[in-house]
């Protein structure tokens, strides 16, 4: 399918954009360009290339004919004009950074970050990059924040783990009311299918392809989309000199097989976790429970407002706290014990000793993570097997709380 054909659906771009096997021996599945450099006609050439005058591929770090159909395709599914490829969600969030940051710069953050993100942010802090952390649902406090050294707004929506929202489009209205200020959204929990944060007036979005784009949790991978300006500064900055975390080929053709069936999947992912939220909420095992697709979300006028559906991740928290959410976990037979989200099997984890460790206690209570918080990755197995399973899980907990509970009646009589 070109380019130049505007209007095909959402799966369609996912399945065709920017190929046509008659370009490539008829091949159905485009080939993988493993060639870490390429040949010039001649020297003048070469030249042209590196002095950014000629358009091509010369080495793969900077550009791969692979890595440039994925870039096409996710600049397409987010509405952005282009993409850069990274070896990871990290390096594509440390190149932005890196590339759009200087020091004395002003970063403006949402209070509740994915821990590896957190921690890059202190790491930067040491390079003369003030780091602000604001509660973005207070427009007023952004207002308040925002100054002549704010450069950029970074923020998750959900966020990484507690699901709370930013209003994207309020955020951007705000931020470029004053020139110079990158809008960055982690759209990492939703995708393109659920959210398009360009759309609603960011700059620049990213994501941990490791997770829902690729889908099956063979590859770690990151994305960065945004206007051609940006991304070029993004490659030939962040991406060349500055972190060299370049995806390979092979992974970019494993990403593009996953796109193929995200809409798919991320339909199945939200109506398991509709389903596993209710039965949490039902459950009197269970303290609290955020989902946005719950009418109990505090912001559930906005996350219909912003996103498709609500997503394929659950944050809740047992009666007891995190010594009953061990158990639960422990109790688990299909959901599997480990960190990463968006694959398809049920995930669970504990933020507060896994992902989310690199926060002091002190920290995760400011940042609104309780050390109670249960983190489920809801995957795409049966629904009933689902529920069966936390349902099991749940009733060791309920009489692990009641059994106390009772002790306690039996001592005041
Ligand atoms: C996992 C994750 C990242 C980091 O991505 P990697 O691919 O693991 O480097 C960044 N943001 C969010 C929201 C994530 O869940």
């Amino acid at each position: 399918m070109n380019n130049k054909r505007p209007g095909f659906g959402f799966s369609t771009r996912a399945i065709h954009h920017g190929y046509d096997p008659k370009d490539h021996h008829g091949a159905l599945v485009p080939p993988i360009y493993l060639s870490a450099t390429f040949a010039f006609p001649t020297a003048e050439y070469g030249a042209a290339c590196f002095a950014g005058e000629a358009s091509g591929h010369f080495y793969t770090r900077i550009s791969n004919p692979t890595l440039a159909l994925l870039e096409s395709r996710m600049a397409a599914l987010e509405n952005g004009e282009a993409a850069v490829a990274f070896s990871s969600g990290m390096g594509a969030i440390a190149a932005t950074f890196w590339t759009l940051l200087r020091p004395d710069d002003e970063v403006i953050v949402s209070q509740t970050l994915y821990g590896c993100t957190f921690a890059l942010l202190h790491g930067i802090g040491e390079f003369g990059i003030k780091v602000r952390h604001v509660d973005l649902t207070d427009l007023a406090a952004l207002q308040t924040a925002l100054g002549p050294a704010t450069r950029m707004i970074y923020c998750e929506t959900p966020a990484n783990p507690t699901l709370r929202l930013v209003d994207i489009a309020a955020v951007a209205r705000l931020a470029h009311q004053q020139p110079n200020v990158t809008v960055v959204v982690d759209n990492t929990y939703c995708t393109p299918y659920l959210q398009r944060p360009l759309e609603l007036g960011a700059d620049v979005v990213v994501h941990s392809a490791t997770k829902y784009l690729s889908g099956h949790g063979d590859i770690t991978a990151g994305i960065a989309v945004s206007s051609h300006a940006i991304a070029q500064r993004i490659r030939l900055q962040g991406l060349k000199d500055l972190t060299g975390a370049v995806m390979s080929p092979q992974d970019a053709a494993l990403l593009m097989r996953g796109l193929k069936t995200l809409a798919l999947r991320m339909d199945r992912h939200c109506s398991n976790a509709q389903a596993v939220a209710e039965a949490l909420q039902a459950h009197p095992a269970v303290q609290w429970v955020t989902y946005p697709g719950l009418a109990s979300f505090p912001q559930y006028e906005l996350a219909a407002r912003q996103m498709k559906r609500s997503g394929g991740m659950i944050a809740f928290e047992l009666k007891g706290g995190i010594d009953t959410g061990r158990r639960f976990m422990n109790a688990l037979k299909l959901f599997t014990r480990a960190v990463s989200l968006g694959d398809a099997e049920s995930l669970a984890q504990h933020p507060a000793s896994m992902t989310h460790s690199t926060y002091t206690p002190e920290e995760r209570a400011q940042h609104g993570i309780s050390e109670g918080l249960v983190r489920l990755s809801v995957g795409l197995e049966d629904v009933a097997d689902l529920l069966a399973d936390v349902q099991q899980a749940l009733g060791k907990c309920a009489r692990a709380v009641a059994r106390p509970t009772l002790l306690a009646a039996h001592a005041v009589k």
